[in-house]
């Protein structure tokens, strides 16, 4: 039913009513928070329960419903965190002596539950090349279960071989998992390709103001029902508050990734012609390595850019130091546009030599393209370039 539903209307209406309208107290329109985490046992078993650990209060219901139709998925579920919603996943699928292949490069808390927790639990990976297909399926083992990925990679968005990811894991028996926080269901929506489960920071753009930690996970009925089974006991519900703010932010998703994207690929176009950058990282522009790929897969090419700097980590921090309308701060997807230099906060872990070789410079800054005036943006941009190129 959801299923249909949502494939007649556009991503638009659907952030707005998908999930159908609700009688609230007092007939409100909006979904009131729901701040209970008890509710009246009317039923006569465990999924009857009304509690906010099991994620089954009204508030988690409508945004449930809500995101499914956003994902074009049969079911969804909302999480305390994005981590929340890619732990759960991971430890819902795998277990004891279980592997599987990961992309190289995720996003770094991933990349630590892989390294250093799952380990601790007989849980094994094997980190594949994304761009080289061909070399996928000697990486397989009996105990591989699981294929994990991400829509754009951090910083430097390299964009996997989705098409071949989706069939190679449909071949193999495993069970295809994307996060997609860096495109949102606006610029991807990959269970429409046949990634199985999809995974959302939706702290990011989701929720789209920096205000709330917050993740979603999408996919068949089945899988998200296991999904919410793990994470029942795992703990990781969102808190109602948190999930009214969602809600919320889930209406104007579609105007402001699009204006965000607007603003991203002028802000691009801009960088690629400036003397003081040397290199400049966006899907959307023809230097981009898989370009063509985004550009058939994505609807847009969302708000993250990066660039590097004539002049190496110097020229990065005057940069940094200069700007006046993005912040520098972590996190990424909010009204705010926001600057960081990922060799100093996201791949500070990496060996010089490591980050290097994976294209992470020194003078390399992430920009998550914010919703102010794009001749402001631009403009203070510009200057702050201009700024940093000026010694002493
Ligand atoms: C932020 C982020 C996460 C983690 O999300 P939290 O909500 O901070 O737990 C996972 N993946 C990507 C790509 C992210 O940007």
């Amino acid at each position: 039913m959801q299923h249909a539903d949502a494939r007649s209307r556009e991503l638009a209406t659907n952030a707005i009513h998908a999930g159908g309208k609700q009688l609230h107290p007092e007939r409100a329109v909006v979904t009131p928070i729901y701040q209970s985490s008890n509710y009246l046992f009317a039923g006569e078993d465990y999924h009857q329960l009304g509690y906010i650990r099991l994620s089954t209060t009204p508030n988690h219901r409508v945004l449930a419903a809500r995101i499914a139709a956003l994902e074009w998925t049969e079911s969804a579920l909302v999480l305390g965190s994005g981590m929340a919603a890619i732990s759960g996943t991971l430890l819902s699928l795998l277990g004891t002596g279980d592997h599987l292949l990961a992309q190289g490069n995720l996003y770094g808390g991933t990349a630590t539950l892989l390294h250093r927790e799952f380990p601790k639990w007989g849980i094994t990976h094997t980190s594949i090349d994304a761009q080289r297909p061909d070399s996928w399926a000697a990486a397989v083992r009996p105990a591989t279960r699981v294929v994990y990925v991400e829509t754009m990679t951090n910083p430097l968005l390299e964009v996997a071989d989705h098409l071949e990811v989706v069939e190679f894991a449909k071949g193999n028996g495993l069970v295809s998992v994307i996060d997609n926080t860096f495109a949102s269901p606006v610029g991807f929506r990959p269970a429409e390709i046949g990634y199985d489960i999809v995974v959302e920071s939706c702290t990011k753009f989701m929720s789209g103001h920096s205000d709330i930690v917050a993740g979603s996970v999408a996919g068949s009925g089945e899988h998200v029902a296991a999904i919410k089974h793990t994470q029942d006991h795992l703990g990781g519900a969102l808190d109602p508050h948190a999930a009214f703010l969602l809600e919320r932010g889930l209406k104007t998703l579609e105007v402001r990734v699009r204006e965000q994207t607007r603003t991203a690929g002028l802000l691009a176009r801009m960088l690629e012609g400036h003397a003081a950058v040397s290199r400049v990282y966006y899907t959307g522009l023809e230097s981009h390595p898989q370009h063509s790929r985004a550009s058939q897969l994505f609807h847009g090419h969302g708000g993250m850019l990066s660039l590097e700097l004539v002049g190496g980590l110097e020229a990065a921090s005057r940069f940094s130091a200069a700007v006046e309308i993005p912040t520098v701060a972590v996190s990424l997807g909010g009204p705010e546009s926001l600057v960081i230099r990922p060799a100093a906060t996201s791949h500070a872990g990496l060996a010089p030599e490591e980050r290097e070789a994976s294209g992470i410079t020194d003078g390399l800054i992430r920009f998550s393209t914010g919703l102010e005036n794009a001749d402001d943006l631009l403009d203070d941009i510009d200057r702050a370039l201009r700024l940093s190129q000026q010694q002493g």
